[in-house]
């Protein structure tokens, strides 16, 4: 099994309590990115924006100047 952390190859075979993680350490390091409002805002916010502005486009394609 590969850490998604750190990348490091570690074996199931070992008592491990910080599953899907190699170690405490980068389970810990992986909770932080979650709780950083600012990562998870950036991550969404950025999909979110493309989203929005390929809406805008749909509806003033869809409606070409209201005069
Ligand atoms: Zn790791």
């Amino acid at each position: 099994m590969r850490c998604p952390i750190c990348d490091k190859q570690f074996s199931l075979d070992d008592e491990n309590a910080a599953l899907p993680f190699c170690s405490v350490r980068c389970k810990s390091i992986d909770a932080k990115r979650w709780l950083n409002e600012e990562y998870a805002f950036e991550t969404v916010n950025l999909d979110r924006l493309e989203e929005e502005i390929a809406g805008l486009d749909a509806e003033t394609s869809e409606e070409p100047g209201e005069n």
